[in-house]
């Protein structure tokens, strides 16, 4: 496209707010947990604006939306592109409403523009991006992309005790799971928008981050067991104390984690819950809740193979008792080079500054890979800051990212 598109960034910043407003916590609090009563205005505001630009919207038994402007070849498999609207506890405006919100600004640039797609254009807003209600992350594009099969989906429960299957009836979504579940090649290729989530393009001074990897997490549940006592009476020969074996773990991971020589590779122990947690008590029980990622699934699994080592070797040492849950351990993406490739050349024909990096936070995108060719592009947010309600990102950060995903757009559908 060699005339410059025109991007209506007043209209998009007006609709961020109006959908930032849609929260079960006061201005400018988001929270937005799936099927809850702000998550269904929120899809009800998003789904208008599609059908006012003229996208025809279906849903799936999960709340998948998809809404589509259907290009001249309508049999061809459309070019995706969105995120997810709902939100943590305590959230700020932009955590994936900028990928679906600022998608449909794109393909309304383009309809302005006078374009006509030859594949069609797919918005998609994915049902429950966070863990927040179900305890698992990317709920709808995990089951897009067979990745969490409709059995494991109805076991899932929220903190009430109430299943997927209800809840999702009770927000209007009907009709079997299996049907979630999305054949490869439904999509032709599926590009992602979407705030850093980290300082390095804010600080960098860069408009534009080109994703080439997504790195995916495993976590593993670590229980210990050990043996209490009185912190006087009980001499330190022969303690089977809980929170010195948790200790060696956590530092086991740490080591394990930079042991492998690789900025990607990153390990940590976020929660430790120490039973009876008393000053004069020795510990008798921890609870370890640990966190692994990399872009490289052989080098995260490597660290988890350390991590067991250690925990066999502290247990047989030590005399504690030491059982774990895998909880996750999914498989990093790749993006695809043709998308990024796309997405390179849009950046330097609108004259925004890029540079690529790896995404060390997951998406959507993780699960549409396996489906679909994908990449992401960033922006930047301030300060790295989200999850919080002072996230923000600039109308011009939020104007490259649109610009630029919509001139890709445009190359992928023609
Ligand atoms: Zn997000």
């Amino acid at each position: 496209m060699s005339t410059g598109l025109n991007l209506s960034i007043d209209r998009l910043m007006s609709e961020l707010a109006a959908l930032a407003r849609i929260s079960a916590a006061e201005p400018p609090v988001v929270t937005r947990v799936v099927f809850s009563e702000a998550d269904l205005r929120a899809r009800a505001y998003v789904k208008s604006r599609c059908t006012e630009a003229g996208l025809t919207v279906h849903e799936d038994a999960i709340g998948n939306t998809f809404a589509r402007w259907t290009g001249s070849d309508a049999d061809l498999a459309p070019i995706g592109t969105g995120s997810h609207i709902d939100a943590i506890p305590n959230a700020g405006s932009y955590d994936g409403v900028v990928g679906v919100l600022g998608g449909l600004e794109a393909i309304r640039v383009l309809q302005q523009f006078g374009f006509t797609p030859r594949r069609s254009i797919e918005l998609v807003i994915f049902t429950a991006e966070e863990p927040t209600r179900f305890g698992i992350g990317c709920l709808g594009s995990r089951m897009m992309g067979s990745v969490l099969t409709p059995a494991e989906a109805l076991k899932l429960r929220d903190k009430q005790g109430r299943g997927l299957d209800e809840l999702r009836g009770e927000a209007g979504f009907a009709g079997p799971l299996e049907s979630v579940a999305v054949p490869p090649g439904r999509f032709h290729q599926f590009i992602e928008l979407h705030i850093e989530q980290g300082p390095q393009l804010e600080s960098e001074g860069i408009d534009i981050g080109l994703v080439t990897a997504i790195a995916a997490p495993a976590s593993l549940r670590i229980n210990i067991e050990g043996e209490g006592g009185h912190a006087g009476g009980k001499l330190m020969p022969g303690r089977k104390d809980a929170l010195c074996a948790a200790a060696e773990l956590i530092l086991a991971l740490e080591a394990a984690a930079k042991s492998t020589g690789a900025i990607d590779t990153v390990g940590t122990v976020g929660v430790c819950e120490v039973f009876p947690g008393a000053v004069n008590s020795i510990p008798s029980r921890v609870r370890l809740e640990t966190d692994m990622r990399d872009i490289n699934a052989a080098r995260r699994d490597g660290v988890l193979d350390a991590l067991r080592t250690a925990i066999a070797d502290v247990s047989k040492r030590r005399g504690v008792i030491v059982t774990t849950e895998l909880v996750n351990a999914d498989p990093p993406a790749a993006c695809d080079p043709a998308i990024l490739a796309a997405l390179e050349a849009s950046a330097i024909a609108a004259g925004k500054s890029y540079k690529k990096m790896v995404s060390r936070a997951y998406h959507d995108s993780l699960f549409m890979a396996r489906i679909a060719p994908v990449a992401m592009l960033f922006i930047p947010c301030r300060g790295g800051v989200s999850h919080r309600p002072d996230e923000y990102a600039t109308p011009e950060w939020i104007g490259s990212g649109v610009h630029v995903l919509s001139r890709t757009l445009a190359v992928l559908a023609s």
